[in-house]
């Protein structure tokens, strides 16, 4: 009978798991230990990395585009589809 083996992972951390970090790390509120591993995943993982990249992006535009005040309810459900995205993608 064969065991099963488990792949070693050198990822610090789920892409998935990320994801709720992300919101916290690009609004600057995620503590320094979380900081460190979201940065070690970005550097070890593309998609994540692009991820933030255009994420910043988009919010920086938004922040630009928006003269008008975004309610509050808006800003959460961006984060949450946001969220959704990195979570389905692979
Ligand atoms: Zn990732």
């Amino acid at each position: 009978m064969k065991k099963k083996k488990k792949g070693t992972a050198q990822k610090t951390c789920d892409c998935s798991e990320l994801a709720d970090w992300i919101a916290l790390y690009i609004e600057n509120e995620a503590p320094s230990e979380m900081r460190k591993e979201i940065i070690l995943h970005l550097q070890t993982c593309r998609s994540c990395a692009t991820f933030v990249r255009t994420l910043r992006r988009t919010i920086a535009y938004c922040q630009i585009e928006t003269d008008w005040d975004l309610p509050a309810d808006a800003h959460d459900r961006l984060w949450q589809r946001l969220k959704d995205i990195l979570t389905t993608e692979d």
